[in-house]
């Protein structure tokens, strides 16, 4: 549930705002691949990354936390 919000907000504003700079770890529950991502945080606490989907064509079944 969380990716597919990340997902919906994709490229949404023009202005990315310098504050709230996160790293994402996405592990995939298909194929095991694990990505780190940078995403930016924006004031609802509403992570953006602009991750698609998984090598294996997967873009929906991941696990995904915020790292450090
Ligand atoms: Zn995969």
């Amino acid at each position: 549930m969380q990716l597919e919000s990340m997902m919906l907000q994709e490229v949404k504003n023009d202005v990315i705002t310098p504050s709230g700079r996160v790293k994402i770890h996405i592990r995939c529950r298909n194929c095991g691949e694990v990505f780190i991502l940078r995403g930016v945080k924006d004031s609802r606490g509403h992570v953006e990354t602009g991750f698609r989907r998984c090598l294996c064509d997967n873009d929906r079944d991941f696990d995904i936390e915020p790292v450090g």
